[in-house]
C-alpha cells in the first residue's frame, strides 16, 4: 500500500474528537468533530498523527521525521500498525 492508500484508509475510520470539541463548545454543534489522520508538520519536523479540524492537532502516532518523504517511507513500512490489511 502506499502512504495515500494507508491514509485513505485509515480515515475510513469515524473516530472523533473529545467531548469538550470546539465544535461543541464555540460553534454549538452537537457532536465533536471527526479527526483526520495523515502527515502533518510542527517546528519539530513531520509527523504521523490526528487532526481536529476544529481543535488543532490532537495525537501523534509517530516519532518526527525530517522530511514528509520519510514519514511516508515508516508509514508505509508500518502500515498494520495504523490501517488493517
Ligand atoms: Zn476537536
Amino acid at each position: 500500500m502506499t502512504a495515500t492508500e494507508i491514509i485513505a484508509k485509515a480515515n475510513e475510520s469515524e473516530e472523533c474528537c473529545f467531548s469538550d470539541c470546539l465544535a461543541i463548545e464555540l460553534k454549538g454543534k452537537k457532536d465533536p468533530a471527526k479527526l483526520v489522520f495523515g502527515i502533518y508538520q510542527s517546528a519539530a519536523g513531520h509527523y504521523i498523527g490526528r487532526y481536529c479540524p476544529e481543535c488543532g492537532p490532537f495525537d501523534r502516532q509517530s516519532g518526527y521525521f525530517e522530511t514528509r518523504e520519510k514519514a511516508e517511507e515508516y508509514l508505509e513500512q508500518m502500515a498494520e500498525c495504523f490501517v488493517e490489511i
